[in-house]
């Protein structure tokens, strides 16, 4: 764990008054991420925003990763652009550095060092959609034979449309028509 946590390191040593602004990337799969949940092949891009005022650190990140999500539609994986945050604020001590506040986001410290991959790997985990989609237009699979509709059809669809769903769309289109009567 030790080594996986080198990740997303900033070296605090000397480090002076003011905004420090760093890109700091890794491969996903250096994270250490479960990967019953998460996979993450490419690289996992972080940017540090580091503002020192006296013994305290204000950190913000910003993290970009495109995790191999698997649709909850169709069941295939697909690639999806991910971005999460998180913010630390972090007081710097004689060789040791502290959390100001337990409840933030997890960081690990060295003598002379921070890292922010716990902070990474919190932050992906908790941004991973709880119904992910490949495309808003995902036609799913057939509940019937399972045929993947967005590349191929079926005859299983055959039968006609459920009449109570006509009434819904009039109504709906109706509604619609007075709507645009009424602004104009
Ligand atoms: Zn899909
Ligand atoms: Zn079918």
């Amino acid at each position: 764990m030790a080594v996986l946590d080198q990740v997303y390191t900033v070296d605090l040593r000397g480090l002076a008054e003011g905004r420090h602004h760093l890109v700091l990337s890794e491969l996903g799969s250096n994270l250490g991420l479960p990967e019953d949940q998460l996979v993450v092949t490419t690289d996992v891009v972080v940017e540090l925003t580091l503002d020192l005022t006296g013994s305290l650190i204000m950190v913000r990140g910003g993290i970009s990763a495109k995790p191999t999500l698997v649709c909850a539609r169709c069941l295939e994986p697909y690639e999806s652009d991910m971005t999460a945050a998180f913010d630390a604020v972090i007081r710097m001590g004689h060789n040791n550095f502290r959390l100001e506040d337990e409840d933030e986001t997890p960081v690990d410290f060295g003598d002379d060092w921070i890292s922010f991959a716990p902070s990474v790997r919190e932050s992906l985990m908790l941004a991973v959609p709880i119904k992910p989609l490949c495309s808003v237009d995902c036609q799913g699979l057939c509940p019937q034979c399972g045929t993947n509709l967005n590349f191929s059809r079926c005859s299983c669809g055959q039968e006609p449309a459920d009449p109570r769903w006509n009434a819904l769309k009039t109504f709906l289109e109706d509604n619609r028509g007075e709507q645009a009567d009424g602004r104009s």
